[in-house]
This record gives C-alpha cells, sequence and structure tokens, in this order.
C-alpha cells in the first residue's frame, strides 16, 4: 500500500470535536450473513480492551446495531451536530434507527443518498475521542460500500461470509475493490459456519463446509469461523450483545489493534 492517499480530495472530514484514530470497515457480499454481529463483536471486544470505541451503521437499508446493543432512544442534536448514543459498556453508536424518521418503513434511497448519510454519519456526530470506528457497511460491493471507502479514511477491511454464500466470488470481489482502494483485508470472518454438539463437543457443517483455505490463499492474514449459536442469537434479539461471554474474534480484535 503506498503512503500516499489518492483519495484525499474526496475524503469526509470529522467536525471540531472529534478525534478519531482509526476506521474499520465491515463488509459482506449480501444482507443476514452476521456483518452487523460481527461489527458488534469487534466493537465488544475493543471495549473490554479498554479502548474507546464507535460503531458507524451503514446499513442504512437494513439498521441492526441499536437491535443487538438495546438502544432504543433516538440521539440528539442541536443543528449542528449529533451526539451518538451510548452502549451499556461505552460504545459509541449512531444508526439511522436513532434518528427520529418512521422506522417500519423501508429505506428506498438511491446509493448516493445513502453514501451522503453514512458521510454526515462521520462529519456531524460529535464522536469526541475514538480509537476505533467500526463501520458496520451497507451489504455487498456495489455503489455505497465503494463511496464510504472513497470518503471515509478506512484504514483496515473485515469480510464476513457464510459457508452457503458464494464465498470465493465474494472474496474476490472485495479482495478487488480493497485493491482498487489502496485499503487492505486483515480478516476473514465465516459466520455460522458449524453447530457445536451439545453432548459430544464435535463440530457438524451443517451448512457446508467451511472456505478455511481461502483466506490465505487470498493473502488475508486472519481467518475465524464462528458457529451457530442459539444463545447469540437470542441474545441479539433481546440487544444483550455485549453480555454475551464467549470470547469470539479476538485474535482479528488484536490484529486490529495493533494496525
Ligand atoms: P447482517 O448484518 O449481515 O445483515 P446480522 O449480523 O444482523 O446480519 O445477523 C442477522 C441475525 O442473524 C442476528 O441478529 C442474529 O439473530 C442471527 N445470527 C447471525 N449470526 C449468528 C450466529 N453465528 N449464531 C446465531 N445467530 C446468528
Amino acid at each position: 500500500m503506498s503512503n500516499e492517499d489518492k483519495f484525499a480530495e474526496f475524503r469526509a472530514k470529522t467536525n471540531a470535536h472529534s478525534k478519531i484514530n482509526k476506521v474499520i470497515a465491515v463488509m459482506s457480499g449480501k444482507g443476514g450473513v452476521g456483518k452487523s454481529l460481527t461489527s458488534a463483536l469487534l466493537a465488544k471486544n475493543a471495549a473490554k480492551a479498554g479502548l474507546k470505541v464507535g460503531i458507524i451503521d451503514a446499513d442504512i437499508t437494513g439498521p441492526s446495531i441499536p437491535t443487538l446493543f438495546g438502544l432504543n432512544e433516538d440521539v440528539k442534536g442541536d443543528g449542528l451536530e449529533i451526539m451518538p448514543a451510548i452502549t451499556s459498556t461505552g460504545i459509541k453508536a449512531i444508526s439511522l434507527n436513532l434518528l427520529s424518521v418512521n422506522k417500519n418503513e423501508p429505506v428506498i434511497w438511491r446509493g448516493p443518498v445513502i453514501g451522503g448519510v453514512i458521510k454526515q454519519f462521520y462529519t456531524d456526530v460529535n464522536w469526541g475521542e475514538i480509537d476505533e470506528l467500526y463501520v458496520d457497511m451497507p451489504p455487498g460491493t456495489s455503489d455505497a460500500p465503494l463511496t464510504v471507502l472513497q470518503s471515509l479514511p478506512v484504514k483496515a477491511i473485515v469480510v464476513v461470509t457464510s459457508p452457503q454464500d458464494l464465498v470465493s466470488l465474494i472474496v474476490e470481489k472485495a479482495v478487488k475493490m480493497a485493491l482498487m482502494m489502496d485499503v487492505p483485508i486483515i480478516a476473514l470472518v465465516e459466520n455460522m459456519s458449524y453447530l457445536e454438539c451439545p453432548h459430544c463437543g464435535e463440530k457438524l457443517h451443517p451448512l457446508g463446509k467451511p472456505h478455511d483455505t481461502l483466506a490465505s490463499n487470498y493473502g488475508i492474514p486472519n481467518y475465524e469461523e464462528l458457529p451457530i449459536d442459539p444463545l447469540l442469537a437470542s441474545m441479539c434479539d433481546e440487544g444483550k450483545i455485549e453480555s454475551y461471554d464467549k470470547d469470539y474474534l479476538l485474535k482479528i480484535s488484536e490484529a486490529i489493534h495493533n494496525l
């Protein structure tokens, strides 16, 4: 990666009250594979490590960060800037679902409008001091995620897939996009990869074999499989992701801290 930022002129600026050290984008090929869950687990790990953490819910058409963290109150703004919501462990978060818009109406904006909102989440929110800002990206590798990579100073990308996804195709697309944008892919997460037998601990792969060599084939330095865990699903639904006590994605978190 070159030191020169070839997208410098497109970069969004933060406001005077924000000092953001590192932006990490979490991407997937399609919705529903566990991108928000991965963003939340990485944010949780970082907060547990004592870092100041933020999350931008950039999945504008399917925002789920407020649900995972049990955030129900709308955020407040003063016309100049917006104060983010704060989770029970001190993670700052912003999402379209935390603004006073009709939460049950589908968002049918086109790519550039979505890109504009995400930029505003970066520029118009008073983030204060942040060590790691996670961006839960719009799903796919189309217009909106491209705008995000162009306008935010993303330091690294985490790609999330599931076994039934067209994984190699998605990884290939993400790798190409990352190369175009001069951003490294730091990790591949294969979510819902296995089920652990509660009796003997054997790992079963009901959705197909894991793609455990794919990351290294593409030169991605970290790979982790997440199990299908009914407890995790219920804690997501109840907004208690921060109380989930299994330490997944720790190696990936450490790699991000060390960037
Ligand atoms: P995406 O952001 O890719 O659209 P989410 O992270 O919002 O997907 O995941 C959708 C839902 O699927 C979660 O709220 C959770 O209930 C469930 N889920 C995701 N991954 C797992 C898992 N590994 N085990 C159990 N449930 C999961």
